[in-house]
C-alpha cells in the first residue's frame, strides 16, 4: 500500500482546500478548477465556495467559506439573547466581530424591510454596523466601510419618520462610508436605493400600499 496510485475515496478536496486553493494565484487556482472539472465530488465543493464568495461578497475565498459557514449559527446565537445585549456581546466576543456576521446580519435586516417590518429590521441593521465598527486589520478598511455604509443606509431606510433625527445620523453615517469606500457602483446603487427609502416616507408605522403591491407582483414569478 505504499508509493503513488490513485487517491483512495476519501481523498477528495475538503471545502477548506478549496478555498485555501482559490484564494492563491495560478497555478493553485487553475489546479483547483481543473481538479473540479474532472471529479464530481471536489467540483460539488468548487460550487459551494463560489456560492459562500457570492452570498458574503468578499474576494477572498477563505473568509467567504470559514466565516461564511459559522456566520449563521453565530447570529442565531445572538439573536435567541435579547436585542439590548447584542452591542454590548459584540464588544465582548471576538468571534462575533466577523465579516460573515456583519453580512448575516445585514441580509437578515433587508429581507425583512423588504417584507415592511421595519422594526425589527432596524436592530439588525444597527447590529450590521456595530459589527462592522469591530472589524480587525485582516480585512481591508475599504470593503468595511463598503459594509458600513450598506447596513447605515440599510438602519436609515428602517428608521420611522418620527425618529428623524436618528434617520438623519444613519443617512450621514451611510454617506461618509459610502465615500471611503471601495467606489463599487453595485454598492453605491444599494445604497442609494435604500436612502432613496429611508427619504421616501414608506418607513415606520404607515402602511405603504403601492409598494405592497409590486412586492407581491414581482414574488409571483
Ligand atoms: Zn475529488
Amino acid at each position: 500500500m505504499s508509493g503513488p496510485g490513485i487517491p483512495a475515496d476519501g481523498d477528495h478536496l475538503e471545502l477548506a482546500d478549496v478555498a485555501a486553493l482559490l484564494g492563491r494565484d495560478d497555478p493553485p487556482a487553475r489546479l483547483c478548477r481543473h481538479l473540479a472539472a474532472v471529479c464530481t465530488i471536489c467540483g460539488e465543493q468548487l460550487r459551494r465556495a463560489e456560492a459562500l464568495m457570492q452570498r458574503f461578497r468578499h474576494w477572498n475565498p477563505e473568509v467567504a467559506v470559514v466565516e461564511g459557514l459559522a456566520a449563521d449559527g453565530l447570529l442565531d446565537t445572538l439573536l435567541a439573547t435579547g436585542s439590548k445585549s447584542w452591542a454590548s456581546q459584540v464588544e465582548k466576543e471576538a468571534d462575533l466581530q466577523t465579516w460573515g456576521v456583519a453580512w448575516a446580519a445585514l441580509e437578515r435586516a433587508r429581507a425583512i424591510l423588504a417584507r415592511e417590518a421595519e422594526g425589527h429590521a432596524l436592530k439588525l441593521a444597527l447590529l450590521a454596523a456595530k459589527i462592522a465598527g469591530h472589524l480587525g486589520t485582516v480585512y481591508h478598511p475599504d470593503w468595511i466601510a463598503d459594509l458600513k455604509a450598506l447596513a447605515h443606509a440599510a438602519a436609515a431606510a428602517a428608521t420611522p419618520p418620527s425618529n428623524a433625527d436618528s434617520r438623519l445620523r444613519q443617512v450621514a453615517a451611510a454617506t461618509a462610508a459610502l465615500q471611503k469606500g471601495t467606489g463599487d457602483q453595485a454598492v453605491a446603487q444599494e445604497v442609494g436605493e435604500l436612502l432613496a427609502r429611508a427619504f421616501g416616507g414608506s418607513a415606520g408605522g404607515r402602511r405603504a400600499e403601492e409598494p405592497t403591491v409590486r412586492h407581491n407582483r414581482r414574488r409571483r414569478i
